[in-house]
């Protein structure tokens, strides 16, 4: 029987509140994942899950890992991004890009996934229930934050009602993670403001089946297309008829009233540049695309992670990944304080570390949508707007290579220890990623053992710190152990180049280290602190007990 105040109670069952149950789990934290609909989502909404991204999902378990990578797109339909008067009809530009295909194998072990969310969803759902640590409750609408949002309390509870018998009733836990979306209630009932743009445009979002695949004589990611009668982007889901599109319409048309299937039929013909096209519309979905980032992420013993934090126009295919790449910043931080390791300072680094990031995706992911109603009004008009649709094109690189956000951020805040070093310089922060160990980097990737055994340094980080250790560092590897048994924390000590770590792609260069030098790697894969040779790095218990807040 799970105690109440073990538990941590996360509202909305989406990708992101999902995904917060399977990291709890992971570090052994019950919840109880509360959700008003009767089931995960049936309407494919984003797409993407990215390379960083499926590097947490390969920490949910290696079935889980395979089950989701088995629903990517067929080869071919990750790139480019294209530009056409219709999906049949004349190409304009095209936006070539390497975030949806995935850098490869020197920069990761995961392979990026194209996909649909529903699909998604359940394969999330189905891991969250084999963990034994999860209790769903479908049918259960939360209407009030209890306790929970100021800074001295010390649980967090929410009244809830039954969807079914009308019931209400008081669920208690030892925090709240508020992961329920753009409309987040949890956002609400903390008073705290969203900033940034809302209500930027109406957009219909449009599930169908139609057999577009054998009239294309081009693969992509996304058709983008522009003519008299439609005006939007085509979304390929299996290239075998599943389809989404996104269709910008007046806000008076936003609603299933003003905008029927038949009205979305009609749009999808034009589209595709196929009158004749047999076109049956699964599902409409109605949402409005903002550019917000929420004032604080932390408030008290609650959480906001996902839409509720932030929300993105698609533009960019960051929304739900940066989401997820945020919930896995802040979940290992909160286990470790729902279970006493660490003193709650450490959750607010959740914010240090991550707001940064969703405020630069916002902003790019605005420019990348304002750049393509640039591309396809120049289209239209044949030039004689004045804009260059080329030209455009060309200044739109971002959209779709944005490894340097996906991989690169560097955090600054008291669950750092700096070495003094910088990350290296790269051209384009956004787009461009050069690894690095510096402290508060994502830890590089090195494929270890024999070739073909498919272990990389990141599968070597588990729910504990990890001193990854360059083969002299004895001395160093004997502080790890102190520190772990001084604080009670686990500290995995894995020398390179021992049984099974055999060092394949230089490891120590890529660290930064000499032959007797280690990192302390974060349960969330960032580097914590770095001696490059046994020499440097000071007080290894002293330093994490600051990371810690101890
Ligand atoms: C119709 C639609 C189409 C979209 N299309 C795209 C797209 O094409 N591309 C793209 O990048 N992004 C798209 N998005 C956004 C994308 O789906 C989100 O970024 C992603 O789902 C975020 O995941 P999340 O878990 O944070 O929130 P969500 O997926 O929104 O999940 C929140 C969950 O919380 C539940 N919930 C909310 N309030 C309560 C409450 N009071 N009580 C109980 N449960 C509650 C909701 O039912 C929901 O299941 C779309 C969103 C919508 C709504």
């Amino acid at each position: 029987m799970v105690e109440d105040t073990q538990r941590v109670i996360i509202l909305g069952a989406g990708p992101v509140g999902l995904g917060a149950a399977l990291e709890l789990a992971r570090f052994g934290v019950p919840s109880v994942l509360i959700e008003r609909h009767a089931g995960t989502s049936w309407h494919p909404k984003t797409r993407n899950f990215n390379t960083r991204t499926m590097e947490i999902a390969r920490g949910w378990g290696a079935a889980t890992y395979k089950r989701l990578l088995s629903i990517d797109t067929p080869p071919g339909w990750k790139n480019p991004i294209r530009f056409m008067t219709s999906a049949t009809g004349r190409e304009y530009g095209r936006i070539e890009t390497n975030g949806f295909e995935g850098p490869g194998p020197d920069v990761s072990p995961a392979m990026p996934i194209m996909t649909s969310q529903e699909l998604i969803e359940e394969i999330m759902l189905d891991a969250a229930r084999a963990s034994g640590l999860v209790e769903v409750r479908f049918n259960t609408e939360a209407i009030r934050l209890v306790e929970g949002g100021a800074s001295n309390d010390t649980c967090a509870s929410l009244e809830v009602r039954n969807a079914k018998t009308g019931e209400s009733e008081i669920i208690t836990g030892s925090a709240l993670v508020g992961a329920d979306g753009a409309g987040s209630l949890i956002r609400r009932e903390l008073g705290l403001r969203l900033e940034g743009r809302q209500d930027l445009s109406h957009i219909v979002n449009c599930y169908f089946r139609a057999a577009i695949e054998p009239l294309l004589d081009r693969k992509g990611v996304l058709f983008f297309v522009a003519n008299d009668r439609a005006r939007g982007v085509l979304q390929p889901l299996d290239a075998a008829g599943r389809w989404l599109c996104q269709i910008t319409v007046k806000p008076e048309d936003w609603s299933s009233d003003a905008f029927s299937k038949d009205r979305a039929r009609e749009w999808i013909r034009a589209a595709v540049g196929a009158d004749d096209l047999a076109v049956d519309v699964l599902s409409l979905g109605f949402w409005k695309l903002n550019a917000t980032v929420v004032e604080r992420l932390v408030q008290g013993r609650v959480v906001l992670c996902g839409d509720a934090a932030h929300q993105f126009p698609p533009t960019g295919g960051l929304g739900v990944n940066t989401g997820l790449q945020g919930m896995h910043n802040a979940m290992w931080k909160l286990a470790y304080c729902v279970t006493g390791k660490a003193g709650w300072g450490l959750l607010d680094t959740y914010q240090t570390e991550r707001r940064a990031v969703a405020v630069a995706i916002t902003e790019q992911s605005l420019q990348n949508s304002a750049n393509v109603g640039r591309i396809q009004a120049a289209a239209l008009t044949g030039g004689d707007s004045g804009l260059d649709a080329e030209a455009v094109i060309v200044a739109s690189r971002r959209y779709g290579n944005h490894l340097g956000v996906e991989f690169g951020a560097a955090y600054r805040s008291p669950a750092v220890i700096p070495d003094g070093t910088q990350p290296p310089a790269v051209a384009d922060r956004y787009s461009d990623y050069t690894p690095s160990a510096v402290p508060g980097c994502r830890a590089p990737h090195i494929w270890l053992g024999l070739p073909g055994a498919e272990l990389s340094t990141l599968d070597l980080i588990g729910a504990g710190f990890t001193l990854l250790a360059a083969p002299g560092a004895a001395a160093l590897c004997e502080q790890a152990s102190a520190a772990s048994l001084a604080l009670g924390i686990p500290v995995d000590i894995r020398r390179i180049g021992a049984a099974g770590l055999k060092d394949s792609g230089g490891f120590a260069a890529a660290y930064g280290l000499d032959d007797d030098g280690a990192v302390l790697v974060r349960p969330d894969g960032h580097i914590a602190w770095r001696a490059r040779s046994a020499k440097d790095g000071g007080d290894l218990t002293a330093a994490l007990g600051q990371i810690l807040f101890r």
